[in-house]
């Protein structure tokens, strides 16, 4: 029987404050969100798949210079940017991941393309970029993603000698969950990391199950916040399980993943989830966080503090 879609995304969590947002700023995020929003809904309104729009919804993420990916990924400590992406589709619990990758434009569609077309769900560094060299992805060179405004938060963490979440102040990392009309669930994630990582770091979002999940049995869930604790947590599959194994409703798990278990680790951030019945959950445990989010038949609604 044919559901109704829903769609949610993120642009990260982290101290996000009112008292510190300029009015002009926060509606340009406004009207980012919004339009990557619109960029998934078409997809499902057209009776499109959950794994299409989440791609669409994060290709326009990561294309826009607000947040941390893709275009407004961070700097890593050398100076340049180190992308992680990942996708998964609910419908066949498949999924594909990129690490560490360099110089690739949309690093979800490769991700995508990993699930698509490889025998593997992950690759990382050159071989990713290899691999989306040979499938004919954009690439992008190191002034697509130059901006002064990355370029003096590495200053400011270099001389803080630490790296540092990109969203302890504004932006953050992308994600995407949809469910489409065929009850199908589909959840995607994109980052740049952490400003000033060293040493080939990498978070939770290309790790399936720690910042990106999806299971038509469950739900579809991408996390944003301090990788770390979210990879320790096992974040996104402990919600699935949540639901799978103690009967939990989509909010209820999602609340208890967010806000006891990360709470009890110290971890800080929040997560956006879905479940087949096309219910959202939009936890998080900090400041703020990037949302936006729409059921068929209803209006969309944009979220960025503790509302
Ligand atoms: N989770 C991401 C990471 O640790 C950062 C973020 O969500 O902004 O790489």
């Amino acid at each position: 029987m044919p559901k109704t879609y829903s769609l949610a995304i993120h642009g990260g969590a982290g101290t996000i404050m009112r008292s510190e947002m300029a009015a002009d700023k926060e509606e340009a995020h406004r009207q980012a969100l919004l339009k990557a929003l619109k960029a998934g809904e078409i997809i499902l309104r057209a009776g499109g798949s959950a794994l299409d729009a989440v791609e669409a919804a994060v290709c326009s993420l990561e294309d826009c210079e607000y947040f941390n990916a893709g275009k407004g990924a961070v700097f890593t400590h050398d100076g340049t940017h180190e992308m992680d992406a990942s996708i998964m589709c609910g419908r066949r619990v498949d999924a594909g991941a990129a690490a560490m990758v360099k110089g690739v434009k949309n690093p979800i569609s490769l991700a995508r393309r990993i699930l698509d077309v490889s025998e593997h769900v992950m690759l990382c560094g050159p071989g990713a970029r290899m691999f989306a060299r040979e499938q004919g992805l954009e690439e992008a060179g190191p002034d697509y993603f130059y901006s002064e405004y990355r370029f003096q938060q590495l200053q400011e963490a270099r001389a803080r000698g630490r790296a540092q979440l990109d969203h302890s102040q504004k932006y953050g990392t992308v994600g995407a969950v949809a469910c489409d009309r065929q009850g199908h669930l589909a959840a995607a994630t994109s980052t740049g990391g952490l400003t000033n990582k060293k040493y080939g770091r990498i978070g939770d979002s290309p790790i399936i199950g720690a910042g990106t999940y999806a299971n038509d049995l469950t739900c579809a869930v991408s996390c944003t916040g301090y990788g770390e604790y979210f990879l320790r947590g096992v974040v996104a599959y402990d919600l699935s399980c949540l639901m799978e194994y103690r009967g939990m409703s989509l909010e209820e798990a999602a609340h208890h993943a967010i806000h006891h278990r990360q709470l009890a680790l110290g971890g800080d951030g929040g997560l956006i989830a879905v479940d087949a019945n096309g219910n959202i959950a939009l936890p998080f445990n900090s400041e703020g966080m990037y949302r936006a989010w729409v059921k068929e038949g209803e209006e969309a609604r944009v979220g960025i503090y503790k509302e």
